[in-house]
């Protein structure tokens, strides 16, 4: 299938590692003009490189943004221009029940996971409009359907996200902008290890991994690259009718309908 994506500009968000590095890596295969974006130069730089690297793509830019700050924002945005299809990642917040967070807490959570979403679709929508193309994912986390023990900033923020989204396919559908939310159940990454490494246990975290892997119905937790499949499917010009959508990558954790 053609995903329509060569030549395309996209912007990945807090990209320089993990899903949002997979989700970049699959678009720069495609041959889209990639622009990836996270707080850390260094390891920023080292991320367009590698995905330089394995793609044969040079056409990856990488941009320092942190994603909780309006001026960084706006900034990338400018140096940037017109997005053609734009993926909304960002780091996940900490865990932690009511009485573990205060207002800074709060707000941190609320910067990172929904404000910095509302900013990122202010700047690239005007630019899709004209054009009457656009594409928007929005990584998000299986707590946009069912809440996570011991998550409860995703659990507020995540549901938001797919409420925001409904509004905007709604507004942006006639413009030929289409924006869904997909959301990752447990892959490999640094995210999930660091979690794992937090909770006491005896056993080794590679140990707990497999073991979390036999409890889904796939056998084995997932792959940034397999969840970077769902993103390039939906934020390209093959996905033409699919918007206002949750899509959840889980290997069939999750039962909820
Ligand atoms: P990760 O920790 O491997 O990568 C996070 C990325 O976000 C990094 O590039 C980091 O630099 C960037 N980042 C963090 N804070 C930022 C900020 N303020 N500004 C700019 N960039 C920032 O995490 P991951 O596993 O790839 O997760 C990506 C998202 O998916 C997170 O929101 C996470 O909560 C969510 N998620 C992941 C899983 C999973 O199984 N991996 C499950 C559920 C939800």
């Amino acid at each position: 299938m053609d995903l329509g994506v060569k030549g395309k500009k996209v912007l990945v968000t807090a990209a320089s590692k993990g899903l949002g590095k997979a989700c970049a890596k699959a678009y720069a295969e495609e041959g889209a003009q990639v622009f990836i974006a996270s707080r850390n130069k260094a390891q920023l730089d080292r991320a367009a490189n590698e995905i330089i690297e394995q793609t044969g793509n040079a056409n990856v830019e990488a941009i320092v943004c942190d994603l909780t700050k309006s001026q960084d924002i706006e900034n990338m945005m400018q140096s940037i221009g017109r997005v053609d299809i734009l993926i909304n990642n960002a780091g996940g917040p900490p865990a932690g029940k009511f009485n573990d967070f205060d207002d800074a807490d709060w707000q941190h959570a609320f910067e990172l996971l929904l404000m910095n979403i509302i900013r990122t679709v202010r700047a690239v929508t005007p630019a899709m409009r004209e054009q009457q193309f656009g594409r928007i994912v929005n990584i998000t986390s299986s707590s946009m359907k069912q809440a996570l023990d011991g998550l409860l900033l995703s659990n507020t923020f995540r549901p938001a996200i797919v409420g925001l989204s409904k509004s905007l396919s709604q507004e942006l559908a006639s413009d030929q902008i289409l924006i869904n939310s997909v959301g990752p159940g447990t892959m490999e990454t640094d995210r999930i290890r660091d979690i794992y490494k937090q909770q006491p246990s005896d056993e080794s975290v590679e140990e707990r991994l497999n073991k979390a892997g036999t409890n889904i119905p796939i056998g084995r937790i997932g792959q940034p690259e397999e969840f970077a499949k769902a993103i390039l499917f939906l934020g390209s010009a093959a996905n033409t009718y699919i918007t206002g959508q949750t899509l959840i990558v889980d290997g069939g954790a999750m039962k909820t309908l």
